[in-house]
């Protein structure tokens, strides 16, 4: 039995095995991956799924290995925690303009460094919870000031009382009738209370954040946080439509918790209600990759930055997927004009071969003394850091030609899968996505004459169907997103011909037409 079956995903090499997905590479070269097909030959697969996003230059791209290799020959230090630590600042230092242009933030960055997507996610929203805290002890400094002031006001009038309005009266019976050292108390208590609440945070649906006991909860795909509802983190989905009706006062999907200040004025002693920064962060993918390959857009974008304003936490651009030019610019956010105060990168920006991620935060944001509670033994290492560098280097060669041929071969395959859509809307439901992050959606098949493709459909598992059949009968690899099981994700590396995007629609062409006609022979053959 196969080792990684019986020791590492047993449930998963057996569903691997079920729809012929059960490959071992053992070589992977520019956009392709080689098995043997234990007949002692070696099989071709053009890779279009590029590591999920992490290798936009092809596998094993010659000059960043040779660099990889350089670094490993000169005893490059790896482990010197605790240092000044030179590949990290100059990494960062690469990251400024970039991060200033395409956020239109003029100041400078602080970058976070970690070794993989959630990671940085998390490090995003502890740093986040951080700032709210602080944000909170100077409430909390107010409160108390303002009840020291409430204390000295009833000293010196004993028959002074609290002028309460309608809704506080409802909402605060206690405080009606009360006397001096009672409303002093419960308003203290009331704040203490407020003060305690933990964080909301704000993700769309569809969002997918990481699997990690944090970012899991900020992931909507149910199959993945539901074993882990009760480990905590109050996380709100909604829609960019929810998110506008909040801008207009629909506030009934959103605890907006008030300390209560008293304060002297005309009308006598009041309570000012004062909205705490309840929520930690709104987080969102510029382009959804798990979810189902969806993109925002311009008019996405100024709801998310009223949203900021109005509840006054930090926007989170998780690029973990959609940046470092997988959407044929450096920030997918960019193009939409979309302003983050955080920055999350992780995937293709360590060139293919290193295990590396950044959460950048602008300095305007950042909570001071957080780079001291943050770290992590694999964070910053020298050869990740470099790789980066010269990744970052690439992409700005020639003008940014890398780029722009991101853009060219997306828009070629788009164009491409649109014309299949057209010929197969009975087949195809959609076509999303931007730059080399493309989805194909298919069509509802729960109805399905077929009983092989209705129950796979059913079981929300269509596209893994058809992932098996592509790699078997065409040597293509696909699959679909982590959450959206009938969407057929397509993520190849800037190396794609046009003979290759041209094969692709040849494969999904003749997959459409099984699909047509209910042919489960074909899609099952191999
Ligand atoms: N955020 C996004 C947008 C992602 O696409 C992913 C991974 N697919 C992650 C976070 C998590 O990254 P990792 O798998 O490296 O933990």
């Amino acid at each position: 039995m196969n080792h990684y079956l019986q020791y590492c995903k047993p449930s998963l090499s057996a569903a691997l095995t079920s729809i012929g997905l059960d490959k071992v590479y053992h070589r992977a070269e520019g956009q392709y991956l080689y098995y043997s097909n234990g007949l002692g030959a070696e099989k071709q697969v053009l890779d279009l799924l590029g590591g999920y996003g992490a290798v936009l230059f092809g596998h094993n791209d010659p000059a960043f290995r040779q660099q990889a290799v350089d670094l490993l020959q000169a005893n490059t230090p790896f482990h010197h925690q605790f240092s000044i630590r030179n590949g990290a600042g100059a990494l960062a230092e690469k990251l400024q303009p970039l991060l200033r242009k395409e956020t239109g933030w003029p100041e400078p960055f602080r970058c976070a460094f970690t070794s993989t997507g959630a990671e940085s996610v998390e490090v995003a929203i502890k740093h986040s919870e951080m700032s709210r805290g602080q944000k909170l002890e100077l409430l909390s400094k107010q409160s108390e000031r303002a009840l020291e002031q409430l204390g000295l006001a009833f000293a010196e009038n004993t028959t002074l009382s609290l002028a309460l309005s309608e809704a506080q009266a409802m909402l605060h019976p206690e405080l009606t009738n009360a006397s001096s050292d009672q409303a002093i108390a419960y308003v203290s208590k009331h704040n203490a209370s407020v003060l305690q609440q933990p964080p909301v945070f704000i993700a769309l649906e569809h969002a997918f954040h990481g699997k990690l006991t944090t970012s899991i909860q900020l992931t909507h795909g149910i199959m993945y946080r539901q074993p882990f509802r009760r480990l905590g983190l109050r996380t709100e989905f909604v829609s960019i439509a929810q998110l506008e009706r909040l801008c207009h006062g629909d506030t009934t999907w959103l605890d907006r918790p008030s300390l209560l200040l008293p304060k002297k004025t005309k009308k006598g002693l009041v309570l000012e209600e004062v909205a705490i920064p309840s929520v930690a962060a709104l987080l969102v993918e510029p382009v959804q990759g798990e979810g189902g390959v969806y993109a925002l857009t311009e008019a996405d974008a100024k709801v998310l930055h009223r949203v900021r304003d109005m509840l006054g936490c930090p926007l989170i651009a998780d690029e973990v997927q959609s940046g470092s030019g997988r959407c044929g610019s450096f920030l997918a956010g960019s193009q939409i004009g979309l302003k983050p105060d955080y920055v999350v990168l992780s995937k293709a920006l360590g060139a293919g071969l290193s295990k590396l991620g950044v959460v950048a935060i602008r300095s305007g944001q950042y909570a001071e003394g957080f780079d001291i509670l943050q770290s992590s033994t694999f964070a910053e290492d020298e050869m990740s850091c470099q790789l980066a560098a010269a990744y970052l280097d690439r992409l700005a060669e020639d003008d940014g030609r890398a780029l722009s041929t991101v853009r060219e071969l997306g828009e070629a395959l788009l164009v491409a899968l649109k014309e299949l859509h057209q010929t197969y809307p009975d087949v195809i439901k959609d076509i999303r996505g931007k730059g080399l992050l493309l989805g194909v959606e298919f069509q509802d098949q729960d109805h399905a004459p077929a009983h092989l493709i209705r129950t796979s459909a059913y079981q929300g598992a269509l596209g893994y169907l058809l992932t098996g059949h592509l790699l078997n009968e065409h040597g293509i690899r696909v699959a679909p997103p982590a959450s959206a099981g009938n969407v057929l994700r397509i993520e190849p590396t800037i190396l794609l011909t046009q003979q290759q995007i041209d094969e692709l629609i040849y494969a999904l062409e003749r997959m459409c037409l099984a699909l047509r006609y209910q042919d489960t022979g074909y899609l099952m053959h191999f």
